[in-house]
Order: C-alpha cells, then sequence, then structure tokens
C-alpha cells in the first residue's frame, strides 16, 4: 500500500522535472521577434529611383520644394532638361521642409568644360541641415575631385573640414555622379549641450565614403567646429562664390527616419 502511493508521487515529480528542462533548453522561437511589422514600400528598377515613401525634392520638373535662403522667396535657379543648375547671382537655395534624421539621394554633374583649380573648381556642397543664415550648417562638399588637387578634408565628399572621404570615387567632369546618404541629427539637452552628436553615413557614386562618422559641429571655413542647438533644419545647396561653371543636380529624393 505503501509503495503503490510513493511510487506515482516520484514519477509526478520527475515528469515535473523533465517538463522544466525542456522548459529551460532554448528554442529558435526564443529569439524571434514578430511585430512591429516593418511597412511595405515599393522600390524602383533601380537604385536611383525612389521608394514609394520617398519625399520628392526635385524631379526635374520645378523648385516647388526650393526656397531661397536669403529672403525665403521661391528658388530661382534654373530648370532645363530635367536638370537644376546653380544660379551664383541668386544664392543658396534650401527645402521648404525640415528634416530631422533621414536618408538622401542627391544626383550632381559638374559641366565638362570645367575651369579653375582647387577648392575653386566645381565647388558646391550639400548642408544636411541649414541651421542659419550663409554657410551655417553641416556640409558634405561637392567639388570636382577628378585630378583635382586640395586639403583632403575639403575635397569630393569630405565633410568639410572635418571628414576626409574614405575613397575619391569622384567621377570625370561631364558625367553624373550620385550621393546617397544617411544622416543622424545631433539631439541637444535643454540647456543647449549636445546629448548625442551628428553621425553620417554616405557612399560616392556607390562606393563607401563615410562610414558612421561622427561630426565635432557646424563645418565651419575658420576656426574649430562646435554645436549649436536645433530641433529640425532644412537641406541646402549651396551656390559657391568660386568663378568657374556652375554645377547641375538631378533626381533628388529624401525619405524620413
Ligand atoms: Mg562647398
Amino acid at each position: 500500500m505503501r509503495k503503490s502511493v510513493f511510487i506515482p508521487t516520484l514519477s509526478l515529480l520527475t515528469v515535473s522535472a523533465l517538463s522544466m528542462q525542456a522548459q529551460d533548453k532554448p528554442k529558435p522561437q526564443d529569439t524571434e521577434v514578430w511585430e512591429p511589422v516593418p511597412k511595405v514600400v515599393s522600390t524602383g528598377k533601380t537604385p536611383m529611383d525612389p521608394p514609394s515613401d520617398a519625399i520628392i525634392l526635385f524631379d526635374g520638373k520645378n523648385l516647388d520644394e526650393w526656397v531661397s535662403v536669403k529672403d525665403k522667396s521661391p528658388a530661382k535657379w534654373k530648370v532645363a532638361d530635367g536638370v537644376l543648375t546653380v544660379d551664383k547671382s541668386t544664392g543658396n537655395i534650401e527645402t521648404k521642409r525640415s528634416f530631422k534624421n533621414y536618408q538622401l539621394h542627391i544626383e550632381w554633374r559638374i559641366p565638362p568644360t570645367i575651369n579653375g583649380t582647387g577648392q575653386g573648381r566645381g565647388n558646391s556642397g550639400i548642408f544636411l541641415a541649414s541651421t542659419g543664415p550663409g554657410d551655417a550648417g553641416y556640409e558634405m562638399q561637392v567639388l570636382d575631385s577628378y585630378e583635382n588637387k586640395t586639403y583632403v578634408n575639403g575635397q569630393a565628399g569630405s565633410i568639410y573640414k572635418q571628414g576626409i572621404p574614405l575613397v575619391n570615387a569622384t567621377k570625370k567632369p561631364g558625367e553624373w555622379q550620385v550621393y546617397d546618404v544617411v544622416w543622424t541629427a545631433p539631439t541637444f539637452n535643454a540647456d543647449g549641450s549636445v546629448k548625442t552628436p551628428a553621425h553620417i553615413t554616405a557612399f560616392h557614386n556607390g562606393a563607401l565614403i563615410q562610414n558612421n562618422f561622427e561630426l565635432k559641429g557646424e563645418t565651419l571655413y575658420i576656426g574649430k567646429p562646435s554645436y549649436k542647438k536645433y530641433e529640425s533644419a532644412p537641406i541646402k545647396l549651396q551656390s559657391h562664390g568660386d568663378p568657374s561653371e556652375p554645377i547641375s543636380f538631378r533626381n533628388i529624393w529624401v525619405r524620413e527616419l
């Protein structure tokens, strides 16, 4: 009689211990994440085409998304044959919209007849955040860096005076070139001090040129970089004062992150 009570108790413990063991053993399902489900976007025939959730900043037709930096009037650069060309007499232009973190695609072309040397040869720039008048903000350099020597932290694909591009992927003047950029904006504490610095990853014609590069602040022509608090900002294209022929842009789109 005693025996018959004891045996079922023991076997219950054994089953329980075995089941505990089974629960502790890692399963493939333990590390599967099912939600949130990424939004579906449709993409184009090539990586040049904007995905379906992109904001089109320039598609060859007009400058409806852009204003002059100096007075916020409609941007007056030249649009012809699907191409946007810098008009140096009217100054920098910037987007009407402000952005924080984003992916940017932009194509640019140095004229085949470009002249000048160093920084004075096809100079323009993409300001990832236009945080004030003049050239304030964070510039990724646009320049003819095809067999054109200049300071390396100022050549095409540099974060101006801060980040040297990992390689020089510049094509010959006259050929279209592409920047694909991931911009992570700086964040600030209430007192204006930096919480997290800005970071940039960028590809030039498909080659990685900036690999999660950490910026030290705004990209200044003279002096040491420092940060100034901002929340979101337009993207600006530079009208540089050098006397060489103006450069062109096309197919500009952005995806907010
Ligand atoms: Mg520039």
